[in-house]
């Protein structure tokens, strides 16, 4: 090929350009129509279970049905199943055989917070406080002086499960842990950020006035008293209860222009949502898509609800039964998108950058072949040619995309659930929405980006 010299620049150079440059403006109505039943979602869906229960009343509404393994299934039959109330997998059948493979996105909808300990209630100078243990990498200090809200699951002696969710609703009293004042911070500020506010000190205040008698933590039977009268709940039911402190703020949109939209849990219920919407869009795909929304991402993936879990496994051999194809014949055929976000280049912070190979807000999807940290440690790294496929499928469509690292090379690193479905035997890329601020109690997203993630697994599930 001869390239004409004026034109060389183009030709040659890889000079990727805004999204917003690039969007046909009939587009931009879908994108703002897509963005906020996804606001909605994030303001709903505050936990794994919450998560887990929304997408099944969205996938009944939408013709899903329990997976029953003994019943055939024909393409264009929508399944699903849940595990443990906390992860939940998708799937419509497609024309093909599964022994061609099943096109999988995978994301998951645990994020950081603040988890209660098993005897979480004691009362110190007439003020009552809840004891935290710190689930998934934050920033302590992040966590103090902002509202927060009670959220989980309790199963009380008589293995009645009672569902808690309290200060969500406007008019509910919010919860709240609380800091120093600069003027006796003297010694505190002295301190780095990761000692100022430690794991122990998270203690959430939850009550002050006491009961009218004259024993002891009276405090503290006054909130035992109102949550009995709640929620039938006795102190002794904490040690069976899984009760979570999240941020009390809405979702809502940010900038002059609302462009982005600011909320707590974008990691990684931005990706999880746009995988939900697009296995409810599919039809009668030529290959099986199956959607996956994990628990446990935040602590390594381990456990009977992430995605290390044979759950996963159990639910394609029942899937692959159903067509006599071996489930190993379907995982090497496999291609899995592992939808979660990505580290957004942020204008504040470029010194832990490589401005070039980061992820920007307003640039689409971002796909990183690889993650890990030290020397790409841990990483499953997509070969060229996976990172090919998505890249011609992608620009075939018109989704909006751009290539993602994690900062500069030995600043720190992260993983995802992409390497235990490589592990699996199946071709993996990861490929999610930019984030800014990633694991505070608000996180940032551009509406853009949002829509182009689902725009992309989308077409991986139309391919
Ligand atoms: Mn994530
Ligand atoms: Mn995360």
């Amino acid at each position: 090929m001869v390239i004409k010299m004026e034109n060389m620049r183009d030709t040659l150079f890889f000079n990727p350009k805004n999204g917003y440059d690039r969007l046909p403006a009939d587009e931009r109505l879908k994108l703002e129509e897509y963005c906020a039943e996804y606001m909605h979602f994030l303001n709903e869906a505050r936990t794994e279970r919450e998560a887990v229960r929304f997408a099944v009343r969205a996938a009944e509404e939408a013709g899903f049905r329990p997976f029953d393994p003994t019943a055939a299934l024909k393409p264009g039959d929508r399944v699903y199943r849940v595990n443990r109330s906390k992860a939940l997998i998708l799937a419509v059948i497609g024309r093909q055989s599964l022994s061609e493979g099943a096109v999988i996105a995978g994301a998951h909808i645990d994020s950081p917070r603040l988890d209660l300990k098993q005897i979480p209630l004691y009362e110190q100078d007439e003020l009552c406080y809840l004891r935290t243990h710190y689930y998934g990498g934050i920033k302590k200090y992040q966590w103090v002086t902002i509202p927060l809200e009670l959220h989980g699951t309790v199963v009380l002696k008589s293995g009645e499960s009672i569902d808690v969710t309290l200060g969500r609703e406007k008019d509910e009293p919010k919860f709240v842990i609380t800091d120093l004042l600069p003027h006796l911070a003297a010694d505190q500020m002295k301190k780095t950020m990761s000692e100022g506010i430690t794991g122990e000190g998270l203690n959430i205040l939850i009550g002050s006035v006491p009961y009218a008698d004259d024993g002891k933590d009276r405090v503290k039977l006054a909130v035992l008293s109102l949550l009995n009268d709640a929620y039938g709940i006795t102190e002794e039911d904490f040690l069976s209860a899984e009760l979570t402190a999240v941020p009390a703020f809405d979702v809502c949109e940010i900038g002059i222009d609302r462009s982005m939209i600011g909320g707590y849990g974008h990691d990684d219920r931005v990706c999880a949502f746009a995988e939900l919407r697009a296995v409810l869009d599919v039809r009668e795909p030529e290959k099986t898509c199956v959607c996956v929304l994990a628990d446990k991402e935040e602590t390594g993936s381990d456990g009977v609800t992430g995605m290390q879990s044979a759950a996963f496994d159990c639910f394609m051999e029942d899937l692959c039964a159903l067509q006599g194809v071996p489930t190993r014949r379907c995982f090497e055929k496999s291609f899995c998108l592992s939808a979660d976000v990505t580290a957004a280049f942020d204008p504040l912070y470029p010194e832990v950058s490589e401005k070039r190979s980061e992820s920007k807000l307003n640039y689409g999807m971002g796909i990183c072949k690889f993650t890990g940290a030290r020397g790409k440690s841990s990483t499953s790294d997509a070969s060229a040619e996976l990172v090919s496929y998505v890249r011609t499928l992608f620009d075939r469509v018109g989704v909006v995309w751009q290539l993602s690292e994690m900062g500069k090379v030995d600043q720190g690193g992260g993983g995802t659930i992409a390497k235990y479905m490589a592990n699996r035997n199946i071709d993996t890329i990861d490929a999610g929405v930019p984030v800014l601020s990633m694991h505070a109690p608000f996180e940032l997203v551009s509406k853009f980006d949002c829509y182009m993630a689902y725009r992309g697994i989308l077409a991986a599930y139309s391919a």
